[in-house]
């Protein structure tokens, strides 16, 4: 496998992997070649450039991508993500995840995503604001409500998604909510939407335990990544007498061998941008944090947290993929010998589209649902399709990974073969 370097250390491409684990799956359904050609892709990929003005006056540039993976079976779907790391493979890897995933929840999209390659910490909120509008400029002739729906990824949020909308709305002469998921309940959001993601990662999670008879009363849980989706997840764990006894964020690594208080931590993050300093913790190092003895190890922050290098630290029951490629193909492996149950990040985290799925449903309707229907609705998807991954792992003994991958890339397949080839 090629790997790129970013910084001092040396990084799996994601792109390739998300490529390895299409082609293991491809195999396993004896997928007929021609369809593999037609599916193994992305469809259309948009990199613009992005000069904003800067609040010293100057004009600065960054880049923004847009890749639609698959629009086989509905509407391109996916988040847009601000982050200096950004590249055009991770962009095009997020979207074929995207693909996959909405595929094995069943809802009718394709996938798709977006980045602009920024440091939001380092950017006043009228610079994000200039981004976030010149980007949604320059890739509007790819969105709309029936072609492609971005919603929030990391360092974005709701607010960004406001500024998408209305970008999006004023070119187009009239309101557009439709376009964009995650956004303010004001502006036609769904309840639900914000803590979704954490909230499916809880709902797997219970699955996996009934499915390995582990309690979850009592369980030792560790929380790489304490932002949206983990912060929502520990939060659940925490209420569902779980212990979180460690979390880290991108400042650093805290421990309370007695499990911390998670509201009260919630709050700490709030008020002080970190997980750091929170009072009855330890910080620790993050070797130190990828050692601890626990149950439930979710990793929620980028791709390639866990590697070839470090898996073997790991002493847990279960890891659950919060964050999308948090495991490089070499870990994987190293997990997997070890009996760790993994539970991949296209169905662990695919809560976050199914409510987005459900939020553009409200939208597009006009008719809006209490957050108890979103909640409903949204435990038995993941839990079924929980139940079908499962169901491939037994049946064809393939590993977790290969058994989402193969009902998501199955579904794509189908779709394909159904729809035909244009022009012949
Ligand atoms: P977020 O920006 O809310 O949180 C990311 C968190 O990760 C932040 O707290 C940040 O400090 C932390 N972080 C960054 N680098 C880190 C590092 N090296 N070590 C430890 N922590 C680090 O983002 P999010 O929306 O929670 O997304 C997290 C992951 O979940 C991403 O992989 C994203 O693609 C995935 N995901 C998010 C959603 C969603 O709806 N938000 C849906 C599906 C998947």
């Amino acid at each position: 496998m090629e790997t790129v370097a970013k910084g001092a250390a040396v990084q799996t491409n994601p792109y390739e992997a998300a490529l390895m684990n299409f082609d293991m799956a491809s195999e396993q359904l004896e997928l007929d070649p021609d369809i593999r050609t037609m599916i193994r892709n992305p469809e259309r990929v948009l990199t613009v450039d992005i000069p904003v003005r800067m609040d010293s006056g100057r004009i600065e540039s960054f880049t923004g991508h847009r890749v639609q993976y698959s629009t086989a079976r509905g509407p391109a779907k996916g988040g847009i993500r601000f982050h200096p790391n950004v590249t055009l493979d991770e962009v095009k890897a997020l979207a074929c995840w995207m693909t996959w995933k909405c595929a094995i929840v069943n809802i009718p999209f394709g996938g798709a995503k977006g980045g602009v390659t920024c440091n939001p910490k380092k950017l006043s909120n009228q610079e994000l604001e200039h981004i976030t509008r010149r980007y949604t400029a320059g890739i509007l002739p790819m969105i709309g409500p029936e072609m492609d729906i971005p919603a929030p990824d990391v360092y974005t949020n709701s607010q960004t998604m406001a500024w998408i909308m209305d970008t999006y709305s004023m070119m187009k002469g009239y309101s557009v909510p439709g376009v964009v998921t995650g956004k303010p309940l004001s502006l036609g959001g769904s309840q639900g939407r914000n803590e979704a993601t954490g909230r499916g990662v809880f709902y797997t999670i219970q699955s996996a335990c009934d499915f390995l008879n582990i309690p979850m009363k009592g369980a030792k849980v560790v929380v790489q990544g304490f932002g949206n989706a983990g912060s929502v997840a520990a939060h659940l764990l925490d209420s569902g007498a779980s212990y979180v006894i460690a979390v880290s964020d991108s400042s650093g690594c805290i421990y309370n061998k007695n499990g911390l208080d998670i509201p009260k931590l919630i709050l700490h993050k709030t008020r002080t941008g970190s997980v750091l300093d929170f009072p009855g913790s330890e910080k620790i190092t993050v070797d130190e944090l990828f050692s601890l003895q626990c149950d439930i190890f979710i990793p929620a922050a980028l791709e390639n947290a866990i590697t070839g290098e470090n898996a073997h630290r790991l002493d847990t029951r279960i890891v659950a993929e919060a964050a999308n490629g948090p495991i490089t193909p070499d870990g994987d492996s190293v997990l997997f010998d070890k009996g760790i149950f993994i539970i991949p990040d296209i169905l662990c985290n695919a809560g976050g589209v199914t409510v987005s799925y459900f939020e553009w449903a409200q939208d597009e309707s006009h008719i809006f649902w209490d957050e108890s229907e979103v909640y409903s609705r949204l435990e038995k998807i993941m839990k079924s399709s929980f139940i079908e991954v499962m169901k491939i792992h037994h049946d064809r003994k393939v590993n977790t990974r290969i058994a989402a991958n193969m009902l998501g890339i199955g579904r794509v397949a189908e779709a394909t073969r159904l729809r035909g080839l244009y022009p012949q």
